[in-house]
């Protein structure tokens, strides 16, 4: 656990060029340099073709929420400020099978419907009682979905 705990270590090298880019207001994934596919988490080998060269390539942002849930009881004090909030997985279209772990922002929880289409944001995380902030890429509703 690193010392800002529970802000994600933006220094770990898996997932460097996410955060940096998160900071300049790109949501990038790892791109397979051989097929095209996204991978996320990155890997070593990709899951479609298992060749390792890989690309951080900008995303558009749009995606389907795939699952959800609303968190009413901070299970750490960190998250005592933020309760009630809506962890998800959200599906890029890129590709519907990379999932992006995230938190679905600016919501009616209970408006909320499996598949429906969400656009990310970006969003400084900070937490009482722990120094530093780091801008994630979260989700809200697409503007416009019917
Ligand atoms: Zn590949």
């Amino acid at each position: 656990m690193h010392a800002g705990f529970p802000l994600p270590d933006t220094e770990w090298d898996a997932t460097r060029e996410f955060w940096a880019g998160a900071a300049r207001g790109e949501l990038v994934l790892p791109r397979c340099d051989a097929c095209g596919s996204f991978n996320w988490y990155p890997r070593e080998q990709c899951r479609s073709c298992g060749q390792g060269a890989f690309t951080w390539t900008p995303v558009s942002g749009h995606g389907r929420l795939f699952s959800w849930s609303v968190v009413r009881h901070p299970f750490l004090p960190q998250f005592r400020d933020k309760v009630p909030f809506v962890p998800g997985l959200v599906a890029i279209d890129e590709d519907p099978r990379v999932r992006l772990v995230t938190e679905i922002v600016d919501c009616d929880p209970g408006e909320l419907t499996f598949d429906m289409p969400v656009e990310v944001v970006f969003r400084e995380l900070r937490f009482p009682g722990v120094e530093g902030r780091v801008t994630a890429p979260l989700f809200v509703p697409a503007r416009g979905a019917s």
